[in-house]
């Protein structure tokens, strides 16, 4: 199953093969200016959450399904995200789309 959001840190527990299975996310970064400004608060250690519907595809997790506090970015759109395609980050789970109008 595809999904036009994606994320590269596998230690989190809604991760599977780059895909989120959170079913809704949020990002931080009111007053980010550059991408390590914002991160995912959705993040959740794998080894320590204990996800008991992880295999469950109702829950993959798309772009439609970000809310984001990041209003600096282009694709913000009274927080919700316009963006085509979202790509997260390994490192601090930042927000690698984020791009400064
Ligand atoms: S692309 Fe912009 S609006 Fe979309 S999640 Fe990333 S920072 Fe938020």
């Amino acid at each position: 199953m595809q999904s036009n959001l994606n994320c590269a840190d596998s230690t989190c527990a809604f991760n599977k093969s780059g895909n989120c299975y959170a079913s809704h996310i949020k990002i931080e970064g009111f007053d980010a200016y550059i991408t390590p400004e914002t991160y995912c608060d959705s993040f959740r250690d794998a080894h320590s959450f204990n996800l008991s519907s992880f295999d469950d595809h109702s829950s993959l997790t798309g772009t439609q399904n970000i809310s984001c506090s990041a209003i600096n970015c282009k694709y913000n759109f009274s927080g919700g995200c316009g963006a085509s395609h979202v790509q997260i980050n390994l490192e601090n789970d930042s927000c690698e789309t984020f791009q400064a109008k």
